[in-house]
This record gives C-alpha cells, sequence and structure tokens, in this order.
C-alpha cells in the first residue's frame, strides 16, 4: 500500500484536467480560428510550463506571454510552437529572442528599429506583429501612426531584415457583451489590416480576441485568438457567465493546514491592532497563509475561508504570513485543512467570491499568490 503523505502546510494544486477542458472548449468555440494560450505572469500564477504543455496537449497552437524573459523561458524548456511576447522597453537585448524566433510586437518605430538591428545583428529575420490600438488607449498605434508603423515594416521586409507576421489589436470591453466599443473596435481592426495591406504586408494572422471575445463574439475571431484567464477555468467576468455555464473548469484550489487551535475567552483581542474581538469563548484557529503569499491585506475581517464543513469569515487583520479563523465551538484540530477557493464543488469560495468580496477581479487573486506557495500539479 502507499506511504501516507502528510499534504504540505500550504499548496495551491492545479488541476491540469480542468486546464486541458477549459482549453478544449475554448479551441471547439474558436472554430476556424487558431488558439493561442496565454501563459503570462507564471500562466495567471498557476505555473507557466505546465498549463503551457497542458494548452497545447487540448489543441493550442500558439502560446503568448507578455515579456522576453516569459518566452525564453518556454524556449528553454523545449517548447517549439509559435511564442509571441508583446511588452518591452526601448534597450532591451533582442539577440536571444530573435535567435530564439520568438514572434515580437511592435507599436512604435523605435521598436521596429530595435528589431530590425538585432536581425541584422543576428543573420535572421525577426518575427512582428504590428500592433494597433483600435480602442484599448493603452499599447499599440494609433490611427495617426498607423500608416506610417505599417510603411516602415514594409521598407525593413523590403530588406529582408523581418517578416510581418500578424496585425493586431485588445480591447477594452470584451468583458460587457454588447457593449458598443467592441463592434467599433472590430470595424477600426478591419480598416487598420486593410491599411497594412495598402502597404504591401500580408500578414498571417490577425487576432483580437481576448477569453471574453472567444466565448460571445465569434465576429472578432479573425485567424487567431488569445484566450488567458479562461485557459483556467475562470470566467473573464461576471457578464460573460459564471465558469461552469462557459464550460470552463476552475484549475486552482488554494489550501493550508491549521498551525495552531485554542482556546480563549470572550473579549479576546485577535491579530495585530485587534480588528476583531471575540464575543464568546470560542476556538480561534491559525492559518499560515498571509499577504506574502498574496492573501489581500484588505481580506481583514472580510474574506471567507471553508474549515471544518463551513466557510468562516477571516477574524481580524491579515498578517504577512498567517491569518485567524474563529470556530466557535465547532471541532477543528492542529493539520486540518482549510480551502481559501477552489472550484466551489465542496462548498469552498470560488476566486469569483474572493473578488466580488475585494472589489477585484479573479484575475489578480489567482496571479497574485506568491512563490512561497508550492504549485501542486494533479
Ligand atoms: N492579449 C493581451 C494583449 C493581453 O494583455 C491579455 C491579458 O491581459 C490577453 C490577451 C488575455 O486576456 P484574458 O485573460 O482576458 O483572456
Amino acid at each position: 500500500s502507499a506511504d501516507p503523505v502528510t499534504p504540505p502546510r500550504v499548496y495551491a494544486a492545479i488541476d491540469l484536467d480542468a486546464v486541458r477542458a477549459s482549453t478544449a472548449e475554448l479551441v471547439a468555440r474558436a472554430g476556424s480560428a487558431a488558439t493561442m494560450a496565454v501563459v503570462k505572469a507564471d500562466g495567471y500564477g498557476h505555473g507557466m510550463l505546465p498549463c503551457a504543455r497542458a494548452a497545447l496537449d487540448a489543441g493550442a497552437t500558439w502560446l503568448g506571454v507578455a515579456v522576453i524573459e516569459e518566452a525564453l523561458a518556454l524556449r528553454a524548456a523545449g517548447i517549439t510552437v509559435p511564442v509571441m511576447s508583446w511588452l518591452m522597453s526601448p534597450g532591451e537585448p533582442l539577440d536571444a529572442a530573435i535567435g530564439a524566433q520568438i514572434d515580437l510586437s511592435a507599436s512604435a518605430p523605435w521598436a521596429l528599429a530595435e528589431i530590425a538591428a538585432a536581425a541584422r545583428s543576428t543573420g535572421r529575420p525577426a518575427r512582428v506583429h504590428l500592433k494597433a490600438d483600435t480602442g484599448l488607449g493603452r499599447a499599440g498605434a494609433t490611427d495617426a501612426d498607423w500608416p506610417g508603423l505599417c510603411d516602415a515594416a514594409a521598407a525593413l521586409r523590403a530588406e529582408g531584415v523581418l517578416d510581418v507576421v500578424g496585425v493586431w489589436s485588445h480591447f477594452a470591453f470584451a468583458d460587457a457583451p454588447g457593449h458598443p466599443t467592441v463592434q467599433g473596435q472590430i470595424g477600426r481592426f478591419t480598416d487598420a489590416v486593410e491599411i497594412a495591406e495598402k502597404a504591401g504586408l500580408r500578414p498571417e494572422v490577425r487576432h483580437l480576441a481576448n477569453s471574453a471575445a472567444t466565448l460571445v463574439s465569434p465576429e472578432a475571431h479573425f485567424d487567431l485568438v488569445r484566450p488567458g484567464i479562461s485557459i483556467y477555468g475562470l470566467s473573464p467576468g461576471p457578464d460573460v457567465g459564471r465558469s461552469a455555464e462557459l464550460g470552463l473548469r476552475p484549475a486552482m484550489r488554494l489550501a493550508a493546514r491549521v498551525a495552531l487551535a485554542k482556546r480563549v475567552p470572550p473579549g479576546t483581542g485577535v491579530s495585530y491592532a485587534h480588528r476583531y474581538v471575540t464575543d464568546s469563548e470560542t476556538t480561534l484557529a491559525l492559518v499560515p497563509l498571509g499577504y506574502a503569499d498574496g492573501v489581500p491585506r484588505a481580506a481583514t475581517n472580510l474574506g471567507e475561508v471553508l474549515l471544518a464543513g463551513r466557510r468562516r469569515r477571516i477574524a481580524g487583520t491579515v498578517c504577512m504570513d498567517q491569518f485567524v479563523l474563529d470556530v466557535g465551538d465547532d471541532q477543528v484540530a492542529e493539520g486540518d485543512e482549510a480551502v481559501l477557493f477552489g472550484p466551489g464543488d465542496a462548498g469552498e469560495p470560488t476566486a469569483d467570491d474572493w473578488a466580488a468580496a475585494l472589489g477585484t477581479i479573479n484575475y489578480e487573486i489567482v496571479t497574485r499568490i506568491g512563490p512561497r506557495v508550492p504549485r501542486i500539479y494533479l
């Protein structure tokens, strides 16, 4: 028989079957468009490499990251599919990225110039995606700057130093289905593609859709979709739908084992600044996770946790490494497992519940889980 295994003090269990099932759902919804699984920020906190492999197993054919270090880590792990990295600042070393055939984004002529210089020194044409700002007001060339960016790219292409693989953009309100800017951005994107073609560019892939648009705006799919949050089984927002309704399965479950359980009298002040005071004799349970691990300090007297069959509100201040639950007269022992969030099927809160309680989005709840929390892959 197997040796009994003591579960770790704290862990984030990552269900890779859930990542595969959710990715397969997105790939199906993408129809004839290819799927780029977005695995930046350590796979939204779930672990970049295992989630990238799971998403590729389930039919994704591209990977997307924010920064070059992330892209190079994928290549170092032996991943050979197209990888796109979209955020850089002037002066970043680009030779390794071009040598590793990482697709780079350019929103401005300085980026094209730096990419071209690195391509000349590497002796290998760079793979570039030109980014248009179709209304997000973040990265991307404005309508006024777009024709100039396309012309600059066409000249470098003629020189043989780069291939314009893609033209792309990003939504501002994809998580508000029916918002008028969604159609507006699709129209401006279509115009931007036409201008690129007039400049002589023939991009292989035009791409615009994040998770929300992949799920609910098929007219935004173009050649490639870029889902991130939904790869991990989470809904891109309450107005898009709940994860189960969308065919998604939340992959992360965050748990910790009680480090101390003790009886205390009424009137006991709990944790820093005594923001919670017991009103009767009760049992306090110490949970060894804190804001250094990504439990927001704003969850003080607010966040809910499943312990001994019931949801309980955090009692008092969330500390750097620990917080306290007041479990009343319930039987709780050291070593019992407290679940902060998970898929919700065992009565535990979800990342969506945490986000709603704290006035944030599920993206922030999962992404901030820190490196001290081991990820365990199921
Ligand atoms: N594309 C870009 C440019 C992004 O920055 C992101 C994530 O923020 C995504 C796609 C994926 O978005 P989502 O996680 O909402 O699917």
